[in-house]
């Protein structure tokens, strides 16, 4: 058999089918595409951090627990000592091991739509049937919708991200409530953006037998790093710490994020900031009569109106700024951009591009 043949015979259809996931290249650019945090540390602690790097024992696996990082953690973040915490390669990993767990279950897996993708990226590579679950013209939860397309779906599994990405609300607490006590499935609420808004539903993952909390340190400044966490009753960490990898998280990982926790009132500082230019930018964007959706994220959505988004991002590419272009990847997502909420400096070179580009 030719190479060709065997990728024929021995590559399922549905992965030959699709196509890697893309990042595009940022390189020079102001990068306001992926909610990373612009801020870098302090010279003076990246010198100390590179000295505990440089001490890492890296020719011995890794702590398989990261024990060390976990009294700090959950002191940082208030987590209740009746919750466990499961680590992962990032929040996309225990995704992944969430949804792999259902693999040959038959059962299905849910998350609002629009939403983050990869819920339903991963779902589809598992081969676990997904369903997406309706948003009303606010894009929070349709009870009704959500009530018929659980009845249908029967999930083992909902993704419910608080706020929501890509659109940046809140859903209200009362409707996901509802949604919590009607259903038999693990709801995951999902603070990927928690540093971004004050609400907080840790307290869900005690009170409600059928929830569970993820979080992730990308979006406060550690998104290099790839490491996010499912904070939960012991009695589920337990069932889904015997899916995960013996040393999913590196080495090199757990020293930085250690040492990160030291520090953890600069992580505060920066993600304060963020929320403050948040609404500097979007004041600015609504200035120049672009409308913004509210955000409790450190991203907003532009509606471009009479503009073209596409055209925006791709001039707004020509003057080395990169943002997220939605158009075309939701039908509610026509002609808007996500554009992630940088450093002020960032958001200048933004609105002065975007300036140059609607005067022409
Ligand atoms: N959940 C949501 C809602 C997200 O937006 C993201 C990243 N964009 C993630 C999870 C994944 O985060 P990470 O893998 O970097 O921890």
């Amino acid at each position: 058999m030719t190479r060709d043949e065997l990728i024929q015979a021995l590559i399922p259809e549905r992965v030959r089918q699709g196509a890697a996931y893309q990042i595009p290249d940022a390189t020079g650019m102001v990068k306001l595409d992926a909610m990373e945090n612009p801020y870098r540390w302090p010279q003076s602690l990246r010198d100390e951090l590179a000295i505990r790097l440089a001490d890492c024992a890296l020719n011995r696996y890794p702590d398989p627990h990261a024990d060390s990082i976990r009294a700090p953690l959950a002191q940082w973040m208030q987590i209740p000592e009746t919750l466990d915490l499961l680590f992962g390669n990032g929040s996309d990993e225990i995704i992944g091991l969430l949804i792999s767990n259902l693999i040959g279950t038959g059962r299905s897996v849910c998350a609002p739509d629009p939403s983050f993708v990869m819920f339903q990226v991963l779902a589809n590579q598992y081969s676990v049937p997904f369903r997406a679950l309706p948003l009303d013209s606010e894009f929070d939860i349709d009870v009704d919708g959500w009530m018929d397309g659980l009845m249908e779906a029967d999930p083992a599994l909902i993704f419910v991200p608080q706020p929501n990405n890509p659109t940046g609300n809140l859903f209200s607490k009362d409707r996901l409530a509802q949604i919590v006590e009607s259903t038999q499935a693990l709801i995951v609420i999902d603070e990927a953006y928690t540093a971004f808004t004050d609400a907080d539903y840790l307290d869900w993952a005690e009170r409600y037998p059928n929830v569970v909390v993820m979080r992730t340190l990308s979006k406060v400044g550690l998104a290099g790093s790839r490491f996010g966490m499912l904070i939960g009753h012991p009695e589920w960490i337990v069932e889904f710490d015997k899916i995960r990898l013996p040393y999913n998280i590196n080495v090199m990982s757990q020293t930085a994020v250690q040492f990160a926790l030291e520090y953890a009132s600069i992580l505060e500082e920066q993600s304060g900031l963020i929320r403050q230019e948040r609404s500097r930018l979007s004041s600015r964007l609504s200035e120049r009569g672009f409308s913004v959706w509210h955000s409790e994220a450190n991203f907003v959505v532009m509606d471009c109106g009479v503009h073209a988004a596409r055209d925006l991002f791709e001039g707004l590419k020509q003057h080395q700024v990169l943002v997220k272009c939605l158009d075309g990847s939701h039908p509610r997502l026509t002609n808007t951009l996500r554009l992630t909420v940088g450093t002020p400096d960032e958001s200048d070179a933004l609105l002065s591009a975007l300036d140059q580009l609607v005067a022409r």
